[in-house]
């Protein structure tokens, strides 16, 4: 039930909860082939992506799920160079990644073009790096083009994908994370957005199991707040192969070239700091 036919809600049923938006006018809405994507003017939040009714990006707090996805993972490994992004159509996690000055290459593939082209159209600021010759858009499967990558051929691959429903389902599971192993080089780590932890514990677990009978070496979950998603707490799963994934490039975090508005060197330590429930739900 919304508040009034003002406000766009979010019902979120696992949580026994909502969240709702003060909406200004509706700016878009379409069907693809692959979901809905709508697109709205809030007062309060900027404009507005949701994808079958689950809301994706807001102008005001993305900066928060885009910077944890990506900084984290780049700071821990020693040099990366070649990053891969599954999902993230909107392009808020390729900007990010391409701050990194050391990036040569940042390969995107997203299932859907049309987040991308609607990305551009009301969120240009996500997508001021897209001409980045260093970047490659590729509309397609990611679980596909992960199977066919060559064996060591990135870095980082972080999959910033909706929930593990639909075609991102598979992006959850273990022959996923078996084939992301392969396709990384030494001390290569896969990022995984994995969910709420208050709410969608069980999901994170599946994540562990899955990435730990993959063969990573470490898998490791840090947190972050995310108010616009459901409990308004988020997660990310860092899994790395032969070495651990706790440790970072602590003084480049320091002195990094680029500007992030909630990453530092301070929250990057306090994202991995885990609360007793977790350490016990997850064994870490
Ligand atoms: N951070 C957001 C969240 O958690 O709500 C998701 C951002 S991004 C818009 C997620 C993207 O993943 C969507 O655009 C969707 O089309 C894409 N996606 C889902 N399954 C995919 C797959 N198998 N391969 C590539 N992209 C996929």
């Amino acid at each position: 039930m919304a508040i009034d036919d003002t406000y766009f809600t979010e019902v979120c049923k696992e949580g026994g909860s909502a969240f709702s938006f003060k909406i200004k006018r509706k700016l878009h809405e379409e069907q693809t082939p692959y979901q809905s994507i709508a697109i709205y003017e809030t007062e309060a939040f900027g404009n507005l992506m949701v994808i079958d009714g689950y809301v994706m990006l807001t102008d005001r707090d993305n900066f928060l799920y885009h910077e944890m996805l990506s900084h984290p993972a780049l700071f821990t490994h020693r040099d990366p160079r070649r990053a891969l992004i599954i999902g993230g159509g909107d392009c808020g996690t390729l900007r990010e990644v391409l701050k990194h000055p050391g990036i040569e290459s940042a390969h995107q593939v997203e299932i859907d073009e049309r987040v991308t082209r609607l990305s551009e159209q009301f969120f240009p600021e996500l997508c001021m790096s897209n001409d980045d010759p260093r970047a490659t858009l590729h509309f397609g499967d990611g679980i596909q083009w992960v199977k066919d990558a060559a064996p060591g051929s990135y870095d980082v691959i972080i999959v910033d994908s909706t929930d593990p429903i639909g075609p991102a389902e598979g992006l959850f599971r273990e022959p996923f994370y078996r084939d992301c192993l392969n396709a990384l080089g030494t001390g290569g780590i896969v990022v995984q957005q994995s969910e709420s932890p208050l709410y969608h514990m069980g999901i994170l677990k599946g994540i562990h199991k899955a990435m730990r009978s993959a063969g990573y070496a470490d898998v490791r979950t840090l947190h972050f707040p995310q108010p616009v998603y459901p409990s308004g707490w988020w997660s990310a799963t860092l899994a790395r192969n032969e070495e651990s994934v706790s440790g970072f490039r602590e003084d480049a975090v320091k002195e990094k070239s680029f500007a992030t508005r909630y990453y530092n060197h301070a929250t990057h330590q306090g994202a991995f700091a885990m609360p007793t429930f977790m350490a016990e739900a997850l064994g870490t």
